[in-house]
């Protein structure tokens, strides 16, 4: 079976209360991206935060970050577009990753693209009550289609989030269209209680998803599970040929003693080399994925 792909999810917007690990400013996600490179990742994903943990999205720190990440290891870089944004134009949502993309020192190598809209509330299962009630994450047909072809054009890998089926159905759509290059890579996005737009995170959740895999295959897949833990469902996603993506943006992992990204990505790597699947350097990714 292929190696193995690990992305490390390092950052998000998650705080530090649960877990202090998680990296906020360039110089602290590019250290813990190369400690996850040590420990088998072959691609990372992150937001740019500020010193208090606040979001922040200036091309300025984008730039700085990869070019930090890539002074320090050969990481394939999978920067967030940048999430206050949702209700901007498309053109508005691409511009920093077009910006960064006009330098190859700092174009990035993937850049997400999620494949729908879908209800973002929080939502307290304790309480039963939702913490927040109308926010919407758009992602339209027309953003859709200008994103692909710009990322494609630019030498971007898109990087497909796939919250539900409907998402995936819209993703084949691209690649019939050709719009997204086969083999295209998605992530099938499960989530915990406290969102419920993902399927949940749980092997029947996963399996909604694979149960609907074409016999051809026609695009890699990947999976985090965001406020949830991943762990659980590692061993059936390393063995049905899918990769992972996990870390400290989508679970603090508390209840495994506060582990730093490098120590997931190490756990993770350690399951799929016992089940055969050695974990894939960045240049190996590449080539799996059809990318330059
Ligand atoms: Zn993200």
């Amino acid at each position: 079976m292929q190696k193995l792909i690990i992305e490390a999810r390092i950052n998000e917007y998650q705080g530090r209360a649960e877990n202090p690990k998680v990296p906020f400013l360039p110089a602290e996600i590019a250290a813990d991206a190369a400690a996850c490179r040590a420990a088998g990742a072959a691609v990372v994903h992150f937001h740019c935060r500020q010193a208090d943990g606040q979001p922040e999205h200036s091309h300025a720190a984008y730039a700085e970050t990869i070019r930090l990440i890539r002074a320090g290891s050969d990481l394939l870089t999978h920067p967030t577009l940048g999430y206050v944004a949702h209700e901007a134009g498309p053109q508005e949502r691409l511009a920093t990753v077009m910006r960064l993309a006009a330098d190859p020192a700092t174009r990035p190598d993937l850049a997400p693209m999620d494949m729908g809209t879908v209800n973002i509330d929080s939502y307290d299962p304790l309480a039963r009550r939702f913490v927040s009630k109308g926010r919407i994450y758009r992602n339209d047909t027309a953003t859709l289609e200008y994103f692909a072809t710009q990322l494609v054009a630019n030498g971007i890998k898109p990087y497909q989030s796939l919250w539900n089926i409907s998402f995936m159905r819209q993703a084949y759509a691209f690649m019939d269209m050709s719009l997204v290059p086969e083999p295209a890579y998605h992530l099938f996005l499960l989530s915990g209680d406290s969102l419920l737009a993902g399927h949940p995170g749980s092997a029947a959740g996963l399996a909604a998803f694979t149960g609907l895999l074409p016999d051809r295959p026609r695009a890699q897949w990947t999976v985090c599970n965001f406020n949830g833990d991943l762990l659980p469902l590692a061993e059936s996603i390393i063995r049905q040929g899918g990769h992972i993506s996990i870390g400290l943006g989508d679970h603090p992992y508390a209840e495994y003693g506060r582990p730093s990204n490098a120590e997931l990505v190490a756990r993770v790597r350690a399951l799929a080399e016992r089940l055969g699947r050695p974990a894939a350097t960045p240049a190996e990714a590449r080539g799996m994925l059809g990318m330059r």
